[in-house]
């Protein structure tokens, strides 16, 4: 029988856990706060950024809105960042991604303090990861850790097949997972004979983008199947990348979708707020 990681669960006890250390930090007069903007009104991003300030809500956390139109400027854009970069009282500044077309995403992630880059995005902390100095650290793959660590699933040494290769999962997910000791082997849609390389897999984290894509076929009999993928399909039902009915029979321990990856992200986001304040001080 197989176990299904419950990143609800292992999500809301790790807010419950920072919410105790903000309670204390609060004690001794220091209030975290997370300044977010959004630009345009992209429904899922709209989405996104209403949970973000409900989980700092929760947690204690001050949150300050910048909801800004379509039509901002790139200019626009950098200067209220640069007013949060040299304000005291906000730790960390989160910029809903996807931007509009006519704003340069890398510029303006560029742009935020690597103090306050609570969403592990800028260079800086992504050379810093890569080296293994410290540094904040993607949402996404960092909480993918933090499930297999609370899930007692042991990292070091074991085969660690990760599919896709984007900035904010896949590299970084294989930076982390070499610091945790495992063996790592990274596909994308170049990568010839994907099946026979997945099936070397102690550990498989599938963050492709494509409904279902990963069937029984590509999974070693007892492995532990992480599945970063979020689709809705017609009916509004939710779906992952891996083919959950297919494939959890066939692994000892598998995310499902929803309730695996998606709750940690936002729970690290929130992490690394708590934690963004010891750098600002
Ligand atoms: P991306 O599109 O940037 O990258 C997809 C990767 O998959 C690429 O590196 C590509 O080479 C690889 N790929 C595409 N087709 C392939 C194929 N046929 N075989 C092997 N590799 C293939 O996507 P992303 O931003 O990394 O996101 C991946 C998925 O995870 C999406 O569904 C996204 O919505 C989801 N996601 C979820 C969370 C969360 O919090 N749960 C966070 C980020 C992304």
């Amino acid at each position: 029988m197989y176990q299904i990681i419950d990143g609800k669960a292992i999500s809301t006890a790790l807010k419950e856990e920072l919410k105790v250390k903000v309670d204390e930090m609060k004690s001794h007069g220091t209030v975290p706060c997370l300044a977010v903007i959004l630009v345009g009104e992209d429904p899922a991003s709209t989405v996104y950024v209403g949970n973000k300030k409900k989980a700092c809500e929760f947690i204690g956390i001050k949150s300050l809105s910048y909801e800004l139109p379509e039509s901002t400027s790139r200019e626009e854009l950098l200067e209220l960042i640069e007013k949060l970069n040299a304000d005291d009282s906000v730790n960390g500044i989160l910029v809903q991604l996807p931007l509009p077309k006519h704003i340069d995403e890398d510029a303006v992630i560029k742009a935020i303090s690597p103090k306050k880059d609570v969403d592990g995005f800028h260079p800086q902390s992504v050379g810093a990861l890569c080296i293994g100095q410290p540094g904040f650290v993607s949402c996404t793959p960092a909480g993918i850790i933090e499930l297999l660590k609370r899930s007692n699933v042991e990292i070091e040494g074991k085969e660690c097949v990760i599919i896709g290769r984007s900035n904010i999962v896949g590299k970084p997910m294989s930076l982390l997972m070499l610091r945790e000791n495992a063996t790592v082997t990274v596909c994308h849609s170049r990568t010839k004979n994907l099946a026979e390389v997945t099936k070397r897999a102690d550990i498989l984290i599938v963050a492709i983008g494509k409904p279902k894509m990963i069937t029984a076929e590509y999974v070693k009999e007892g492995a532990v199947v992480i599945d970063v993928g979020i689709h809705r399909l017609e009916g509004k039902k939710l779906c992952g990348d891996v083919d959950f009915d297919d494939v959890a029979p066939h692994t000892s321990a598998i995310t499902p979708v929803p309730g695996g990856v998606g709750p940690m992200t936002i729970a690290m986001l929130m992490k690394n707020c708590v934690e963004s304040v010891s750098l600002n001080s």
